[in-house]
């Protein structure tokens, strides 16, 4: 492995978004192509090559072929290139986040805490040498000792969704890399740019070629990459029906999948709650990103006489909200993703009002002047929404907060729990055992007590219960170790310490 930088590839913001395999640009094969959007001006900003299953057999042969060398590299080496990653990605903040609101929409302050947040977990990476520290146990029996060590799977790939084009990326990849594997990026193919950014900084900071290659496309490549016998895990974070499919389908290939799927996360607000901070926390919560994340709140519980006192002042702020191109320094709130996206979530509107629910905000039609080709809805606010209603039930995925009324902290929780979603919920009160209970008692995998947005840290791991987590280890922390290594047990004697001759019983410590 060099040590020395290699001269960075020519990276123009202009050309047609191609794989890197190997260490290179490489065209797709598939002849097909896709429109990449700037969703605050509504133009095409570029072409996406995408990948045919051929591609993904190029991608995995040439990550198979670096991956026993990498495998082999001492932790402390790869945390070096570790090391030398995270250097580089700090220099490339701000390019990065540019990039990541040019092609999704949020607004460029949001995309620095996205990007802040991925590097997160490459600087947990960077401690790879302490965290594949096996177990000892000296004399297990007369003479000899037992201890585990954890080795690298071979070829891993990582499904990405829209949403969170940079950090979601790196809850993998870093953890991937350092534990020794070679790893394939499957992008969205909404906002592809900074998985070829990523690429070409790996490469910079010395990592040897096929260890980490991007692929783009759709369902074609994801199929492609599921059923390859020599890709041995699956990440995937996105929409629940395909987290559950690839979670079956590898799991049946006898593949590791980790899938993270949708959410409906929960805010429950207690009536002795600050209401100032509970009404910044909903607004922050439901409203940012436009409500495209997965820990976004969309549902505002409300218990008891607080309801009357928190829609008039929610309504008010989300009528306020600065609206405008992500590049824009004042914006609260960027355009959606795609029109499709936008036009979707606004069916969920139209829906809700016919479904019964009282529409209090209506962001449909928003215009942001000087945009009018722009993808772009306004906060909507919906009151007395009952649990059977679709807009209750399904993930909306945009700026769409539904508040529902409930009597009493025990209605509260049981209409948390009776979610099928389990990913990120929220108690705001200033009543301890109240804060106590709920996060003893709630059916979800990520809890904030008056935490809005309660993502675990780079160490801890994140997942969600229920329909929002297939598998059973979290994404990156100490699980993300485990998911990308295998355990194995070595139980050694010597000679002078081997006693009987052939023993049919049992052994035991004795
Ligand atoms: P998506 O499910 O449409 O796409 C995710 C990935 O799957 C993309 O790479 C896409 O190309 C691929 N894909 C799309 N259709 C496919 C198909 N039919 N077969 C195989 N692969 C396919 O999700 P999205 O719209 O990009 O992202 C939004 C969703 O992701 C939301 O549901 C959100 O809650 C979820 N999400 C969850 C988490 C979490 O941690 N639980 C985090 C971020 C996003």
């Amino acid at each position: 492995m060099s040590t020395a930088s290699p001269a960075p590839i020519a990276y123009s913001d202009s050309a047609d978004l191609t794989h890197f395999i190997a260490g290179q640009r490489v065209a797709a094969t598939s002849g097909r192509s896709q429109a990449v959007y700037n969703p605050a001006t509504g133009a095409v900003a570029r072409q996406l090559q995408l990948g045919s299953a051929a591609d993904v057999d190029t991608a995995v042969a040439a990550a198979q072929a670096a991956f026993p060398a990498w495998a082999d590299a001492p932790p402390l080496r790869r945390a070096r290139v570790m090391f030398k990653f995270l250097e580089l990605l700090n220099q490339n903040r701000d390019r990065l986040a540019a990039m990541i609101t040019a092609e999704h929409g949020k607004v460029f302050t949001d995309a620095q805490g996205e990007v802040s947040r991925g590097i997160d977990v490459v600087e947990f990476a960077c401690g790879v040498p302490q965290l594949l520290k096996g177990d000892y146990t000296e004399q297990v029996s007369t003479g000899i000792d037992n201890w585990t060590l954890r080795q690298p799977l071979g070829v891993v790939a990582g499904i990405t969704p829209f949403n969170f084009p940079f950090m979601v990326p790196m809850w993998m990849a870093p953890l991937a890399i350092a534990t020794g594997n070679a790893f394939i990026l499957k992008p969205s193919e909404r906002d592809p740019s900074p998985s070829l950014l990523m690429a070409e900084l790996w490469r910079q900071a010395g990592l040897p070629d096929g260890i980490f290659n991007v692929i783009q496309g759709d369902k074609q490549v994801v199929e492609a990459l599921v059923h390859h016998p020599d890709v041995k895990a699956l990440s995937f974070v996105g929409s629940t029906p395909i987290a559950q499919s690839l979670y079956e389908t590898g799991a049946r290939q006898g593949k590791r999948v980790q899938a993270l799927g949708g959410a409906k996360n929960h805010m429950v607000v207690m009536p002795d709650a600050d209401l100032d901070q509970s009404v910044d926390a909903l607004i922050g919560a439901a409203y940012g990103s436009a409500g495209e994340r997965c820990m976004a709140i969309s549902v505002a519980v409300l218990v008891g006489e607080v309801a009357d006192r928190i829609v008039p002042r929610l309504a008010e702020r989300a009528r306020s909200l600065k609206i405008r191109n992500g590049m824009d320094l004042e914006a609260e709130m960027g355009p959606i993703v795609t029109r499709e996206a936008r036009d979707r979530i606004e069916g969920y509107i139209a829906l809700g009002v016919e479904e019964g629910a009282t529409l209090v905000v209506d962001g449909r039609g928003h215009q942001v002047p000087g945009h009018p080709d722009g993808f772009f809805t306004g906060g909507s606010l919906f009151d007395h929404v009952q649990p059977h209603m679709r807009i209750y039930k399904e993930e909306i995925f945009g700026p769409v907060l539904v508040c529902v009324r409930v009597r009493d902290f025990a209605e509260a929780l049981a209409l948390v729990n009776a979610h099928e979603f389990g990913n990120g919920v929220a108690c705001f009160t200033s009543d301890g055992n109240v804060a106590r209970e709920f996060s003893r008692r709630v059916q979800v995998g990520m809890v904030g007590i008056n935490v809005p947005i309660p993502v675990p840290m780079a160490w801890q791991g994140f997942g969600g219960w229920k329909k929002s987590l297939f598998g059973d280890m979290h994404a990156y922390g100490e699980e993300g170790v485990r998911f990308y290594t295998k355990q194995k047990s070595v139980m050694q004697r010597w000679p002078a310490s081997i006693g009987k001759g052939a023993e049919f019983t049992m052994p035991t410590s004795a």
